[in-house]
C-alpha cells in the first residue's frame, strides 16, 4: 500500500466538469457571436505579462495591484505577473502591434483565466474567466451605450436578461476627479479614526473607492461629503446625458447610482455593472467604463477608449439558479463491433458516419466482449440506432442498422449505401 499523499488544487483555483463545462462554453460561444456580429475582432494575449503593465496599467494603488498579483521573478529576475485583468495586456498588445491608427475606431473582444490572490468564496476565486470587449479611437457616447446594448444582448441571448440590472454613473474626467479627489480627502480627514480599516488605508492613496464602502458607519460619514457630480464639467454630463438617452432609446433600464466608482485607476465619464441579486454578495456579473488615458498612460498615443469585462463563472451560477443544466453527453449511435479483431473497421465505420452527419454523436464501444453486454451499454446510452458489425457482415461489405427506440426491424445495408439510408433515421 501506498502512502501518498494525494495532491490538492491551488486554494481559489476551481476544477469545472463535464455539466459546468458545457455551460461555459455555452456563455462563450454567445458572448463571442454577439460581438463578433457587431464586428469585434478576436484576440489571445499572453497570460504572464511585466508586473510594470499592470502596476502602471491598472495602478498601484489599487487592490488587484496592491495585495492580488500573483508575481514573481523571473530567472532572469525580470519581475512577472499573472494577469489579473485583459485590458492593460490588450492596450500593451494594441501598441505593440500597431493594432490601432490615429483616425480609426476599433473594436477587439478577449476571452481566457485571469489571477487574483483573494479570499476566495462563492463567486469569488482566484483563477476565473473573463469575456471582455474593448473599443479605441472613438469619444463619442455612442460606443458607450454600444458595449452596454450587446452585453445586455448577450445576457438576453442566454436568457438572463430578466435577472440582471444595469447599473451606471459617470466620474468625470481626470481633472474633475482630481479636484473632487482633493475635496473628498479634506473632508474626511477629520473623521479618519472612526472610518473603517479598509478606508483608512485607501484615504491616500484611492479615497474614491471609500464611497462604495459597505460599512454604515463610513456610509453614515458620507452623507454630508461632497458629490463627485458637483466637481463635473459641462462635457462630461453632456456625454453622459447622451449615453442615457441611447439606452431609453434602446429600450435598456438604468439605475444611476452615484456611489459606483469601479476598483480600478483607469476610468473616466461613464463607468457601469451588470448586477444580479440572485448570487449574494458576489453579485456584479459584469464592469466597465471609458478609459481615454489608458493607451497614452501605457505609452501610446492618444487613444480614447471604453470596454467591459464579465466574469464568466458568475455568469455560469447565474444560469445554474435560473435554467439548471441537464447532464448533456448525448449519443445518437452506438456503434457495435462482435469481435475485436473487426476494432478498425469500428473505429474507420464512426468515422465514417460522423463525417457524413457531423451533428450527430457516435460511440464506438469500447469495452467489447458479448453482443449481449454491448447491447445494454447501447440501450443505456439513450442511441436512437445501433450499427452492427460481425464477421459475415464485413465479408459482405455490408452492416446492420437496428434502431433501439422504436419498434422498426433491423435491416442489412451495403456499406456504399450507407449516405443515402443512415440520414433517413434523423430527419
Ligand atoms: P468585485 O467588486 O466583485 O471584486 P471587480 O470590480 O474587482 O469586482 P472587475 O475587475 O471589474 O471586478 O472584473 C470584472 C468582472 O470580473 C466582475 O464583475 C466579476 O464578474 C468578475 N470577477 C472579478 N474578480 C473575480 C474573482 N475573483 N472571481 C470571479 N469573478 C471575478
Ligand atoms: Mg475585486
Amino acid at each position: 500500500m501506498g502512502n501518498h499523499q494525494t495532491i490538492q488544487s491551488v486554494r481559489g483555483m476551481n476544477d469545472w466538469g463535464p455539466v459546468q463545462s458545457q455551460q461555459l462554453q455555452l456563455i462563450e460561444q454567445q458572448a463571442i457571436n454577439v460581438f463578433a456580429q457587431a464586428n469585434y475582432l478576436k484576440t489571445r494575449l499572453p497570460i504572464l505579462e511585466q508586473t510594470e503593465l499592470f502596476s502602471r496599467g491598472v495602478g498601484n494603488a489599487t487592490d488587484i495591484v496592491e495585495k492580488e498579483l500573483y508575481s514573481f521573478a523571473d530567472r532572469n529576475e525580470q519581475l512577472l505577473s499573472l494577469r489579473p485583468e485583459g485590458t492593460a495586456g490588450l492596450v500593451r498588445a494594441l501598441i505593440q502591434n500597431g493594432w490601432w491608427q490615429q483616425g480609426q475606431v476599433v473594436r477587439y473582444q478577449y476571452l481566457g483565466p485571469m489571477f487574483r490572490r483573494e479570499r476566495p468564496q462563492k463567486g469569488r476565486y482566484r483563477q476565473f474567466t473573463q469575456f471582455g470587449a474593448e473599443v479605441f479611437g472613438g469619444s463619442q457616447p455612442i460606443i458607450d451605450s454600444e458595449l452596454i446594448q450587446l452585453s445586455y444582448e448577450w445576457f438576453k441571448r442566454l436568457g438572463l436578461n430578466k435577472n440582471i440590472k444595469l447599473h451606471i454613473n459617470t466620474i468625470g474626467k481626470l481633472e474633475d476627479r482630481k479636484r473632487y479627489r482633493a475635496a473628498l480627502i479634506e473632508y474626511l480627514q477629520p473623521f479618519e479614526s472612526q472610518l473603517d480599516e479598509d478606508s483608512q488605508r485607501r484615504l491616500q492613496t484611492n479615497p474614491l473607492r471609500i464611497l462604495d464602502s459597505k460599512i454604515e458607519s463610513t456610509q453614515q460619514i458620507l452623507q454630508n461629503a461632497p458629490k463627485l457630480k458637483e466637481f463635473l464639467s459641462q462635457e462630461s454630463e453632456e456625454h453622459f446625458s447622451q449615453v442615457l438617452q441611447c439606452l431609453e432609446t434602446v429600450g435598456i433600464e438604468y439605475h444611476i447610482d452615484s456611489h459606483l466608482v469601479r476598483g480600478l485607476d483607469y476610468y473616466n465619464d461613464t463607468v457601469f455593472e451588470w448586477v444580479t441579486d440572485q448570487l449574494g454578495s458576489q453579485g456584479t456579473v459584469c464592469g466597465g467604463g471609458r478609459y481615454d488615458g489608458l493607451v497614452e498612460e501605457l505609452g501610446g498615443r492618444t487613444c480614447p477608449a471604453c470596454g467591459f469585462a464579465a466574469g464568466l463563472e458568475r455568469i455560469e451560477a447565474l444560469l445554474e439558479v435560473t435554467s439548471p443544466a441537464e447532464e448533456s453527453s448525448q449519443t445518437d449511435i452506438y456503434v457495435i463491433c462482435q469481435h475485436a479483431k473487426l476494432s478498425g473497421v469500428a473505429l474507420k465505420l464512426s468515422s465514417q458516419v460522423r463525417n457524413l452527419m457531423p451533428d450527430i454523436q457516435v460511440l464506438c464501444d469500447s469495452q467489447l466482449g458479448s453482443m449481449k453486454g454491448q447491447f445494454k451499454r447501447a440501450d443505456k446510452s439513450g442511441a436512437k440506432i445501433a450499427l452492427i458489425i460481425g464477421e459475415e457482415e464485413y465479408n459482405a461489405e455490408s452492416v446492420v442498422i437496428k434502431p433501439l427506440r422504436d419498434e422498426r426491424q433491423q435491416q442489412l445495408i451495403l456499406l456504399s449505401n450507407l449516405n443515402k439510408i443512415l440520414p433517413t433515421y434523423f430527419t
